[in-house]
């Protein structure tokens, strides 16, 4: 029996004809690669979303002239252009409309429908260039199967509705042989409006579509042959690593690691599906295979950096042998929808930062004015920026004598703003400054790896 591959292409790999016609290749060559799941062509959702956060009518037609360029630039190379310009056209008359709406007046379920329109188009010229090449296959409206909940710019897939509707609409379709081109990001609520998973969302619709369809495997197709040992934009000497385990690679996404988003290993982890992470430009090139269980597992596995962290230091002297207070802030951030990423406690005072991983589509602002007069009436609260979080990824790294010390050792000449360790067996996560962010990486990564 042949397998079920459900292939991802993100921003970068869909953002010329060049790179489009790539991953034809790719699609065309991989006879197991029955569901095609696309981001936006890079750049265009950074505009969509300046868009829908509304702006000055010349920007908005400066923008939208630059929207066109990235998908004419591409529509242009094809040999057939007429229905797919009109196709565009439309999309691109729909994004004014809205982007007009947003200008008056912002709302979080017009910004989904309006930063949905990214993959809209980039699906609809990948089906055409496809289709050019005489391979055959069937643009599928996302919208119509992921269902989620109304949360507008992080919203939550409904797996028992997205089956049903995957059951009617994707499984005949794949049964039938046939190939689907399908959006990334993008779901629908149960009053029918547009939803989106959160930014860089698209790992995380092809992993449920997996998940869903029993595929074999899933494919994230990206501008980097596989993951690495820490981002080889900061430091080029970091290594491929070619398999590792699902919590490894989970940990790295969720401190920052962009090549995958966090939940993107969650129908994996789930459903054990493999995941292949590789180049679209090189595919010959291999990539990394994230798995359920494999050996060996060292003891640092990678670094992982997320820059423009905040930090709440709130302190309150009635905390000393004082019961309830750590209660008290958190009921408060928990009704605030803030969820709290690392964390450290002294008798009088507690240090903590926002998990942004959280944080909506239009990259709203988490810590409000509401909430900050809310902390205050409890304790002092200071805030600070321009920080970065580093984080040590590994295994069993609280029971080997030595790490702490290593560490220590590799950060020293460096101001650390907070360290976290004890708390997971996977990860150390220390703060730093944004500007030194890159430099810490590199030392931490000379020494480790
Ligand atoms: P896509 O548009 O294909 O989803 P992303 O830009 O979201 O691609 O993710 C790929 C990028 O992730 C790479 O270009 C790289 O800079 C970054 N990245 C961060 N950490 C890592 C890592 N450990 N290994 C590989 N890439 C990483
Ligand atoms: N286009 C969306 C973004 O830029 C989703 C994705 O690329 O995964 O965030
Ligand atoms: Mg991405």
């Amino acid at each position: 029996m042949s397998k079920l591959s459900v292939a991802k292409f993100g921003g970068t790999s869909v953002a010329n004809f060049e790179a489009m016609s790539l991953c034809a290749n790719i699609i065309t060559q991989d006879p197991n690669t029955r569901v095609v799941v696309l981001s936006a062509s890079a750049g265009v959702t950074n505009y969509l979303v300046e868009l829908a956060n509304g702006c000055e009518k010349a920007r908005r037609d400066e923008i939208i002239a630059a929207v066109r360029t990235i998908q004419y630039n591409i529509i242009e190379k094809l040999q057939h252009q007429a229905e797919i310009s009109a196709q565009i056209d439309e999309l691109l008359a729909r994004i004014e409309a809205l982007a007009e709406s947003a200008s008056l007046a912002t709302s979080t379920a017009l910004a989904d429908e309006l930063i949905s329109h990214g993959e809209m188009m980039s699906t609809k010229i990948f089906t055409q260039l496809c289709a050019e090449r005489n391979y055959t296959t069937v643009w599928v409206d996302v919208r119509e199967i992921v269902a989620t909940n109304s949360h507008y710019g992080k919203a939550a897939p409904n797996d028992e509705k997205t089956k049903l509707q995957s059951d009617a609409i994707l499984k005949p379709l794949i049964a039938a042989g046939k190939v689907a081109i399908t959006q990334g990001f993008i779901g629908r609520d149960d009053e029918g409006k547009t939803t989106t998973l959160g930014r860089g969302g698209s790992d995380y619709s092809a992993a449920l579509l997996a998940e869903i369809l029993n595929a074999d495997d899933v494919l994230i197709w990206t501008d980097v042959p596989g993951i690495y040992t820490t981002d080889p934009r900061v430091e080029p000497n970091a290594k491929r690593i070619d398999t590792m385990a699902f919590n490894e690679a989970a940990e790295m996404a969720t401190f920052g690691a962009k090549v995958l988003h966090p939940a993107t290993l969650l129908p994996a982890v789930r459903s054990n599906i493999p995941v292949f992470v590789g180049s679209s430009k090189a595919p010959e090139q291999g990539g990394t295979w994230v798995t359920r269980d494999p050996q060996p597992r060292p003891t640092f596995r990678a670094i992982a950096l997320r820059r423009n962290q905040t930090l709440l230091t709130l302190s309150s002297l009635s905390m000393l042998h004082a019961k309830g207070f750590l209660a008290n802030v958190f009921a408060i951030l928990a009704k605030h929808n803030i969820s709290v990423d690392v964390i450290t406690t002294s008798e009088v005072s507690i240090a903590l930062t926002l998990d942004k991983t959280g944080s909506a589509s239009t990259g709203a602002e988490m810590l409000s004015q509401d909430l900050l007069d809310e902390l205050r009436e409890l304790c002092h609260v200071q805030v600070e920026n321009d920080l970065a979080l580093v984080a040590i990824i590994g295994n069993n790294l609280h029971t080997q004598a030595g790490v702490a010390k290593q560490l220590f050792h590799q950060l020293e000449g460096f101001n650390i703003r907070l360290i976290s360790y004890g708390a997971s067996t996977n990860n150390v996560c220390t703060l730093v400054k944004n500007d030194e962010a890159d430099d810490v990486v590199r030392a931490l990564h000379a020494g480790l790896f």
